[in-house]
């Protein structure tokens, strides 16, 4: 492709150096303890392409909580563990409000706009949990995302997972409101300790990149040749990001970076280049909707300085 002899790492570099003025605005996620407790100026850029070649600026093999940049790994077991049903208890339609919003679930009865706030990602755990059950749920998500990132890196932090335990009301009232319209169906508990572990899932900014590979390549990994997933569920996925990924700011990350992308409240973003390549960046600071900012900053600079586009 024409992006063959791309120089990636001037522009990882220019980002790098661009970026420094901005890591002071915004706040770091203080909804937990846990969270509060990292170097709030940190910051990171990795790209990997479809040939597996990594370019990276700044701490990117530090690893970082990933929180709601699980989900996209979530939906896609489930999708491959349920199969299209898992749409009955959950919709594809960005909804416009924060990540831990109930508002929309009375009059929905229950079903959440969409996999990637949390109301969505709990019914997807829910769904996994049901799969492989109790004990095996969270090591088989822990498994895929190793074998998507070709690394034994990504693990499971337990102090956040019990910060998100010990600080986690508004996601049980989520979790029982929709159990209580039979959307959920396993205990809300069991769910609700999967999903902590889940958010609690720590990586490297280089580990993110390379597990997101296979979903600019149509599901399959193109360094292992190893097929994740189908080219429609990928594609699939691609569509979800593009629309639903940065909760009530989705829009905006579309209209300023125009590719896939999912943010977690941990500072890290994941945006996928179809047919290019996958690019993780993580800076802890978010701005108001709780996404990463000079991440979004970082992002936006990459799509313009590269012209990657999908349109
Ligand atoms: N652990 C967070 C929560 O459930 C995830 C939020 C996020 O990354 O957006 O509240």
């Amino acid at each position: 492709d024409h992006y063959d002899d791309f120089d990636w790492q001037g522009l990882l570099d220019s980002i790098g150096a661009d970026i420094a003025p901005l890591l002071t605005h915004g706040e770091v996620a203080n909804y937990i303890p846990a969270l509060a407790a990292v170097d709030p100026e940190s910051f990171a850029m990795a790209f990997v392409n479809l040939r597996g070649e990594t370019f990276t600026t700044g701490r990117a093999s530090t690893p970082f909580s990933i929180q709601s940049i699980s989900k996209v790994f979530a939906l896609i077991l489930a999708l491959e563990l349920e199969g299209e049903a898992l749409w009955d208890r959950v919709g594809r339609e960005p909804s416009g409000t924060a990540f831990n919003s109930i508002v929309q679930l009375e009059e929905d009865h229950g079903v959440p706009r969409n996999p990637l706030i949390n109301a969505g990602a709990i019914v997807v755990t829910d769904s996994i949990v049901g799969h492989c059950g109790e004990s095996t749920a969270i090591a088989r998500l822990l498994a895929f995302i190793r074998k998507a990132a070709n690394s034994l890196g990504p693990r499971i932090d337990m102090k956040v997972a019990e910060s998100e335990e010990a600080y986690g009301d508004r996601n049980r009232a989520l979790a029982y409101f929709m159990k209580s319209f039979g959307i959920l169906k396993e205990d809300v508990p069991i769910a609700l300790k999967a999903y902590f572990q889940q958010c609690a899932i720590a990586m490297s900014t280089v580990d993110l990149a390379r597990a997101g590979l296979f979903l600019a390549n149509g599901g399959t990994d193109p360094a292992t040749g190893l097929e994740l997933t189908t080219k429609t569920r990928t594609d699939r996925l691609n569509a979800i990001m593009m629309m639903c990924g940065h909760y009530d700011m989705s829009g905006d990350f579309a209209f300023s970076v125009g590719l896939p992308g999912k943010s977690g409240v941990g500072g890290g973003i994941l945006a996928i280049i179809p047919q290019v390549g996958s690019v993780a960046v993580w800076s802890p600071r978010l701005n108001q909707a709780g996404n990463s900012l000079a991440g979004t900053q970082a992002l936006q600079w990459f799509s313009e300085r590269s012209q990657v586009t999908l349109f």
